[in-house]
């Protein structure tokens, strides 16, 4: 065949189909529509079956004289000139995604603004003069039979209940972004998705995932930035399907940002478990360039690494446990000051390491009430982060005679340990990980290179390594080395698990110990 450009009506679909691609692509461009249109209340009806759906929202509206060029290619009114282009403040700027809509279905575009004494309602494609409508001020969207006249997306969008999914999915991330907006979703006319709106994330988020124990969430907000994170010793995932970040009001995928957040979980969940983790940026708009993917989930970001700091501070500053010292308790605290016990001496918040219990729990006592730390797994936790700052293999003398299999001297040798081959399958291990050559250890050093030598992963390997040295439950422990050990373990990155997933730590706050022992009652 020649070439030849192609007829406008294939272009168009071309192009359409690329923007409205689902479902779901539907109702997340009529709905960021709306909250250009600084709607605070968006009401969603969907017939998944016939693929049709209606966006309402109390937004500003749409000006009579402005509904029939509405949805035409590239029309916008977001954005005027390739300097706009650098400041994108809106969710909406390419003027794709009603010229898309009308040219996949039936659309019918009705709005009323705040001047007007009546509503104003267009059809397109067909494009007749708008008809009066009686309506309020704002906007209803209707989308009637999408792809239909686009079998091969029809034909090939996966079943309505993942659509469904596709499309709830799709409203939560919006709503994340937006926090403050009322939502009302219904299909076939039931009502399927409600979300009230909400001062910020830690309101929202319940409201999204209902199983979540509130309690488990720690939350931050400052202007630049918004965290709500669950304490990985609490909450985790199934799936990384809560690693969320939001820019500017828009909810991204963007792998380099999600890493940086793995990376300060690291070594805190089980295997398989995943943390929730929401992150808003407020970013200028200069430095943010949209304009890199049609559905917009991608973007550039200037200063990557700036902001990769910044959710690397605040992530670590909100892992830690500090009790913020409230009036009854601090003068408990201070009572207690008098007695002899001992006393963290410098920077974490001030804590009173009281006594061991079962010889295998440590009592802790701070301003905000008590914890119960589980001495292995906190020593695990401070030994593990060491290995991970320091990594280090000293020699050692006898060397452990052990037998492996090539495949396991292999991993060790990959891990840096300094091997010799001495008979059939049996190895000379001359060089050990710093904490195995305390000689308390020295019998069971061939049993923990055996296990060792399964591991492929250093950071597993440093995880195991510091499970074998950490103190053992059960070991009785003087005042000192408990009063170390919990020192640092409030020093430690990522206090609240081992790194196997394991908590470390039973907090009983001061406030829940008076609400169980009924205190209250007496006040009232
Ligand atoms: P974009 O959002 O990129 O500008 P759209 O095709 O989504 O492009 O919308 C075209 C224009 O229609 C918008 O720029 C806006 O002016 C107007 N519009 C669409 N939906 C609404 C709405 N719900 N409320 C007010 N105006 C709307
Ligand atoms: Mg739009």
């Amino acid at each position: 065949m020649a070439i030849a450009p192609l007829p406008r009506v294939v272009v168009d679909r071309i192009a359409a189909g690329e923007v409205i691609d689902s479902l779901a692509a539907a109702v997340r461009e009529l709905a960021e529509n709306a909250i250009d249109a600084q709607a605070t209340r968006i009401v969603i009806t969907l017939d998944p079956d016939t693929l049709s759906l209606e966006v309402s929202d109390n937004g500003v509206g749409i000006a009579a004289n402005d509904l029939p060029a509405i949805a035409q290619f590239h029309s916008t009114s977001k954005i005027g000139s390739l300097e706009d282009l650098c400041h994108v403040q809106t969710l909406g700027f390419r003027g794709e995604a009603l010229h898309g809509l009308a040219c996949l279905s039936r659309l019918r575009v009705a709005s009323r603004t705040a001047g007007s004494d009546c509503g104003w309602e267009v059809s397109l494609p067909t494009g007749s003069p708008p008809r009066p409508r009686a309506m309020a001020v704002g906007t209803t969207i209707t989308v009637g039979e999408l792809f239909a006249n686009l079998p091969a997306r029809r034909d090939g969008l996966p079943s309505v209940p993942q659509q469904l999914r596709h499309v709830q999915r799709t409203l939560h991330l919006l709503a994340i972004a937006h926090p403050t907006l009322s939502w009302q979703a219904t299909v076939h006319r039931h009502p399927w998705l409600t979300l009230a709106p909400s001062q910020n994330l830690r309101e929202l988020l319940p409201q999204v995932l209902p199983r979540l124990d509130p309690q488990g969430l720690r939350h931050s907000q400052t202007p630049q930035i918004e965290v709500l994170l669950g304490v990985p010793s609490v909450v985790s995932r199934p799936r990384p399907d809560w690693i969320q970040v939001v820019l500017n009001g828009r909810a991204i995928a963007h792998p380099d940002l999600e890493q940086t957040i793995l990376d300060c979980f690291r070594r805190t969940l089980p295997r398989h478990r995943f943390p929730l983790c929401v992150v808003r940026l407020n970013v200028p708009a200069h430095e943010i360039d949209w304009n890199r993917h049609p559905a917009k989930h991608e973007v550039y970001l200037h200063r990557l690494t700036h902001w990769q700091e910044q959710i690397q501070s605040q992530l670590q500053q909100m892992l830690h446990p500090e009790p913020q010292p409230s009036g009854r308790s601090h003068h408990l605290l201070r009572l207690a000051e008098q007695s002899q016990n001992y006393q963290a001496s410098s920077s974490p918040p001030p804590v009173r390491v009281r006594s061991q219990l079962l010889n295998t729990y440590i009592l802790v006592e701070h301003s905000g009430g008590i914890w119960l730390v589980e001495q292995h797994v906190a020593h695990e936790r401070v030994l593990f982060e060491e290995l991970e700052r320091h990594w280090q293999l000293l020699p050692c003398d006898p060397p452990i005679a052990v037998t492996l299999t090539p495949a396991a001297a292999d991993n060790l040798l990959a891990l840096g340990l300094d091997l010799e081959s001495f008979g059939v399958q049996t190895w000379l291990v001359r060089s050990l990980p710093q904490p195995w050559l305390d000689p308390l250890l020295q019998e069971h050093l061939p049993e923990f290179l055996t296990e060792l030598s399964t591991l492929t992963d250093l950071s597993l390997a440093q995880a195991q390594i510091a499970c074998r040295s950490a103190i053992k439950n059960g070991t009785p422990l003087d005042g000192e080395v408990m009063h170390r050990l919990i020192h640092q373990w409030q020093q430690t990155r990522n206090p609240h698990t081992c790194p196997h997933g394991r908590p470390i730590c039973l907090p009983l706050e001061t406030n829940d110990l008076a609400r169980y022992f009924r205190r209250p009652w007496l006040a009232g």
